[in-house]
This record gives C-alpha cells, structure tokens and sequence, in this order.
C-alpha cells in the first residue's frame, strides 16, 4: 500500500516531529514532499486528524497520520 511505504519513508527521514502534548492533545508536524503538514492526536477522543487534502476530503487515514502512529509506536517522541 503506497500510503504505509510512504509514511515509513517519512519516519525514516525524519520528517515527523512532536511539536506540543499536553493532557488532550499532541501535536506533530509532517514534512512531506510538497507542503508541511500538521496532525493532531485526540487523546480523549483517541483520534488523528491532519489538515491535508487527502484527509479533509475523504476523511479517511493519510499518509501523514499513518506516519505520526508509525512514530509513537516507535517511541521516538519521549
Ligand atoms: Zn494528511
């Protein structure tokens, strides 16, 4: 799937940062190929969003979200 292979690639380059967490939220920043990407992790509601057009269209998970899991899981943001 082309949206996991690039979210790899873009934790792998080091593209995902933590901006800010607080107790509701974390906010990360995606540099992707074009434009920078901003995605925040609901911790209450347990959810991502991210302000791409991919997402608000389809509302569906992007690359940039995907990202942001790959780099939590990683724990490379503590
Ligand atoms: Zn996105």
């Amino acid at each position: 799937m082309w949206k996991k292979i690039k979210a790899r690639r873009l934790v792998r380059e080091g593209k995902v940062s933590k901006d800010l967490e607080n107790e509701f939220r974390i906010h990360f920043t995606v540099k992707g190929d074009k434009d920078i990407h901003y995605v925040i992790y609901d911790k209450i509601k347990n959810e991502f969003s991210c302000d791409c057009k991919w997402y608000s269209l389809k509302k569906q998970e992007c690359s940039h979200i995907l990202a942001c899991k790959i780099f939590m899981k990683n724990n490379l943001y503590q």
